[in-house]
């Protein structure tokens, strides 16, 4: 499994996460993206957890964000 961390807060709004991986993240009623089956919050972090098989949609919205706030690894 790949890693995700996403620094919530931060969000502009711009939708691009929401658009290319919608699997993972979908726009809330505050304008936010909101991850997916978070496993897990610390600070201003939320962490899930994504498939092999998703590494390129989510390499996209990690390089598309752009303020950097969306990590993958692994
Ligand atoms: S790509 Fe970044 S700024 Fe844009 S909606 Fe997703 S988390 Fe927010």
């Amino acid at each position: 499994m790949l890693s995700i961390s996403h620094k919530r807060p931060e969000c502009i709004g711009c939708m691009l996460c929401a658009e290319v991986a919608p699997n993972y993240w979908e726009m809330d009623d505050e304008g936010l993206a909101q991850l997916h089956r978070v496993v897990r919050a610390h600070k201003h972090f939320e962490y899930g957890e994504g498939f092999e098989e998703d590494r390129s949609v989510l390499k996209e919205a990690e390089d598309g964000c752009p303020i950097g706030i969306i990590r993958i690894d692994g």
